[in-house]
């Protein structure tokens, strides 16, 4: 079976998120099923400059006003296709802000070329000698590819739409319909139209075969008012073809036997070996080395990862004799809050502004628990990290967080199998109260070791997802 997968951005090559992971790792889970997935993404500068050796396979006279070139490379295993049109993507500043930290204006024409290159790639002889059998997209930025296809190029071909998050919609004014040559019928309620505008997302939701979404628990979310950000309505009226498949790890990139960005290497029989990316997290963070549990923090500063209430925390964590490290970039307000506290607390909370892959692998195999309060998230991935490395998730109790983590309620702990924490509200209040019941279990040694162990057996690879993909995939191919 062939998957062309789109996607605008895609690790290693580029990232601002879970999505990057997700569409990097899932191929390679896929393969073992036969499966083999093309992966097709923009051609930002990031991306040509780590592929030099890359082969012209397609191209295109006029796409949106200008040639492009499809050309094909591959990537630890990746098998990439790459849609080099520089009037479009070749910028300074991220995939989708300048370096200003604004939006492009024209992101709306950037992913609509994107999307309209993926579905003529799935219909026409684009790339001389493969056409794929499925076609599966991710997020607002590709969501117009199942309806291109529709209105042309492969009417007939199933397509598979995963939410990442529901929160980005890629709602433009109604103005720039025109531009994205589509029948007049397009810009209709069963279409692109939402409340007035051009709903890139909404469209999408409205037009793939099947809808999937990162979490079980997600997916029922997404179906109310409070989480479905608008699109709870429709996303109703498609429940048979919805479905939440939890995310899995990269499992060789993180793994404490083996990473390159750590102290010390361990295992759930070593854990004693911790102590060395203890003491370098410390010394990177300028922490004291006293004792106590570290918190780690590693994340988007933005309300939606619940940034307020950490910043909220911060003098009860210190008063309780723990210590917290911060890696993040976001909202100003956010990191000045965390800053601030940072220095009012020297020696105790230690924060790193921007975004560093390393020194993320490093807190995770140093820290004793990682932070995660989000007030909605569709998954996420940093628990499942720190359940590989033995750093206790505290989570908020939300879509795939409340998945993933079992938490340390009696029952569990007296049945062994608890891995973390979880708590509700999603409150600063909330919060306090699990901090105090991590502090509570840290200090009893064997309590604690227990969790970590039980968390690093937990199988977060992309073993189990991937199955829940084929299937999906191969009952798309059935029906057809
Ligand atoms: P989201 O995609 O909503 O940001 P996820 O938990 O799904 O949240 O994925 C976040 C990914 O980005 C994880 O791989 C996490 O380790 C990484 N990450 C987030 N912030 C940083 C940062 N400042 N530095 C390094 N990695 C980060």
């Amino acid at each position: 079976m062939n998957i062309l997968s789109v996607a605008s951005e895609v690790y290693p090559l580029v990232k601002t998120g879970g999505l990057a992971d997700v569409v990097g790792a899932l191929p390679a889970a896929l393969l073992p099923h036969g499966i083999k997935t093309r992966t097709l993404v923009p051609g930002y500068p990031a991306v040509l400059h780590k592929l030099k050796k890359r082969k012209k396979v397609g191209g295109f006279d006029n796409l949106f006003g200008h040639s492009a070139t499809v050309f094909s490379a591959e990537i630890n295993g990746l098998d990439l296709l790459v849609l080099d049109q520089p009037a479009l993507y070749q910028r300074d500043g991220g995939p989708y802000l300048d370096t200003t930290g604004r939006d492009y204006p024209d992101n709306f024409r950037r992913f609509a070329a994107l999307s309209l290159a993926a579905a003529e790639i799935a219909g026409d002889n684009i790339i001389s000698g493969w056409k794929p059998d499925i076609v599966h997209v991710h997020d607002w930025q590709t969501a117009l590819t199942p309806i291109y296809m529709r209105f042309g190029s492969a009417p007939d071909m199933p397509t598979v739409m995963t939410i990442h998050n529901i929160a980005f919609q890629g709602q433009f004014g109604a103005s720039v319909f025109p531009e994205l040559s589509l029948p007049p019928e397009a810009f209709s309620v069963q279409f692109l139209e939402y409340y007035g505008d051009v709903g890139f997302l909404k469209g999408g939701l409205q037009t793939a075969t099947a809808i999937t979404t990162v979490s079980p628990s997600y997916a029922q979310e997404i179906l109310t008012p409070e989480f479905g950000m608008g699109l709870d309505g429709l996303l109703s009226s498609r429940v048979d073809s919805l479905i939440g498949i939890a995310n899995g790890i990269d499992a060789d990139a993180w793994d404490p036997q083996t990473d390159p960005h750590i102290a010390e290497h361990y295992t759930a029989g070593t854990l004693k070996r911790r102590a060395a990316n203890r003491r370098a997290l410390e010394e990177r963070f300028g922490l004291d080395k006293t004792p106590g549990p570290i918190f780690s923090v590693i994340s988007r500063l933005t309300w939606q990862k619940g940034m307020d209430l950490v910043a909220e925390v911060t003098d009860d964590i210190v008063a309780l004799g723990g210590k917290l490290v911060v890696l993040g970039s976001g909202d100003s307000a956010l990191e000045g809050a965390l800053l601030a506290a940072a220095s009012r607390h020297r020696g105790h909370i230690g924060m790193v502004t921007g975004y560093d892959e390393p020194l993320s692998h490093l807190m995770q195999a140093g820290a004793d628990a990682i932070l995660i309060p989000s007030r909605f998230e569709p998954c996420g991935l940093t628990q499942l990290y720190g359940l590989r490395y033995g750093c206790v998730p505290v989570v908020a109790r939300t879509g795939g967080l409340a998945d993933t983590v079992i938490d340390a309620n009696e029952a569990a702990l007296s049945a062994r199998v608890a891995t973390g924490f979880q708590f509700l509200p999603v409150t600063a209040d909330g919060l306090r109260l699990a901090i105090r019941r991590v502090l509570r279990a840290y200090s009893e040694s064997k309590v604690w070791a227990r969790m970590q162990n039980q968390g690093m057996k937990c199988d977060v690879s992309w073993a189990k997802s991937a199955e829940r993909y084929v299937s999906l995939y191969s009952g798309l191919l059935a029906k057809g």
